[in-house]
């Protein structure tokens, strides 16, 4: 009855009286707005950690599996960024602040096992870290170490009482092994290079004095730089992309004539050059493939016997005429017979001089034979481009040298 007197006491404001009944319904919508307000909040509460480790990129089972830890464990691991394999993580190990450590080795071994990575991260970062740490060893370097090490290389550096400075130039060497550092160390007060040092201890026998102990297939042999000796083999069946006759004098008894196209271009170059100034190049060997280099060989060790042709021909795989980039020059004193050998001639004389200019080495010296294991061939030149010829020849280097030096080495892989 009430309500019909105040409606009607109100009977002038009709607007009123509609709004009155609205009014109450906008208490119940915003009282219930309060309550799921309310109710939300409580439920955010209750599942902070999930709703966070959501917003991290955790899916909702993950994050379920990560609410089984303990609250320590759930807080450690919303501090690290998120895990793809969390899930492995929890199941493979306890040791929660080791998850990012897991994750982060996983990157560097992705084919590992996860329980493998555990048992190494564990025994790494108890028992080899903080000694590493107490040596000097950051971080970065600790990880950068940690790509290729074992725990047997870290123990050896930590026996051997090697701080982070006394590694670190031979460390940053292609080919460094941890477990050489000792011998690196021995090599470097005698060459007082670390390239050398580091080089010269993986491969010995790049100088050819030294035994080969090991054999390498080098896998890049289109790399125009790349050492082919006995012990640096070229696979068999390689034979250049880019093979063509250079447009230069050829002598009848040449039964190889191509090179490959930047060495035809630069030795185009070079025998214009030296005809310019009246001495006369002509081209006696180029490409050989494995083929024919054992065919050479077995010639060589018939007519004079194997020790002379191990001295002059290359084994086949290790012969620069295999990649195309190899060349035997003679003259035409020496195709006239005014000459007896190129060595002898004038035009000798001349590429000793000037065949760097055009990218060209002379290869075997007779003073440098301990070095190239092969005795003074004063005929034969490799291509190597302008800019490492000159190199060469300002140092007065082989190849080896070079090679050692600049820590220039063909990809390799155990034959
Ligand atoms: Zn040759």
């Amino acid at each position: 009855m009430s309500l019909f007197k105040k409606k009607s006491s109100y009977s002038y404001y009709g607007g009123y009286n509609s709004g009155r009944g609205k009014l109450r319904k906008d208490r119940v919508i915003v009282a219930a707005i309060a309550g799921v307000i309310l109710i939300t909040a409580i439920l955010v509460v209750i599942n902070l950690t999930r709703i966070k480790l959501m917003f991290k990129g955790y899916s909702y089972g993950e994050a379920s599996e990560i609410l089984t830890l303990t609250k320590e464990q759930e807080k450690e691991i919303l501090s690290f960024d998120k895990m793809d394999h969390i899930s492995e993580w929890i199941k493979e190990s306890n040791n929660v602040s080791y998850y990012y450590n897991y994750e982060r080795y996983l990157e560097y071994k992705p084919k590992m096992e996860y329980a493998d990575v555990v048992i190494y991260i564990d025994d790494v970062f108890s028992n080899k870290v903080p000694k590493l740490t107490s040596l000097g060893y950051s971080d970065d370097v600790i990880w950068q170490l940690l790509k290729k090490a074992s725990t047997d290389d870290l123990q050896y550096l930590i026996d051997k009482n090697f701080n982070a400075n006394t590694i670190e130039d031979y460390r940053k060497v292609s080919g460094y092994k941890i477990q050489n550092t000792e011998k690196y160390i021995e090599a470097y007060k005698e060459h007082n290079d670390y390239n050398y040092a580091v080089n010269i201890v993986n491969y010995p026998f790049i100088i050819s004095t030294n035994e080969v102990d090991t054999e390498y297939l080098i896998k890049d042999p289109e790399n125009i730089l790349a050492l082919v000796k006995k012990g640096f083999f070229l696979p068999n069946d390689y034979e250049p992309s880019d093979l063509t006759t250079p447009n230069v004098p050829i002598s009848p008894e040449c039964e190889d004539s191509q090179v490959r196209k930047d060495a035809s271009d630069a030795l185009e170059e070079l025998v214009a050059a030296a005809k310019k100034e009246n001495y006369f190049l002509v081209l006696n060997s180029a490409y050989r493939s494995y083929d024919r280099q054992v065919a050479v060989y077995q010639e060589f060790e018939n007519k004079y016997g194997g020790l002379y042709a191990a001295e002059y021909v290359a084994t086949p795989g290790a012969s620069e005429h295999q990649t195309g980039l190899g060349i035997d020059l003679t003259s035409q004193s020496v195709l006239d017979g005014t000459k007896l050998v190129f060595g002898d001639t004038e035009e000798y004389k001349w590429v000793l001089k000037n065949a760097h200019k055009y990218g060209f080495i002379v290869r075997f010296d007779t003073e440098t034979a301990d070095i190239t294991g092969i005795a003074h061939e004063p005929w034969h030149l490799r291509y190597v481009g302008k800019e490492v010829a000159k190199e060469i020849y300002d140092n007065n280097w082989t190849l080896e040298e070079y090679c050692l030096y600049k820590s220039v080495l063909p990809k390799l892989s155990e034959k």
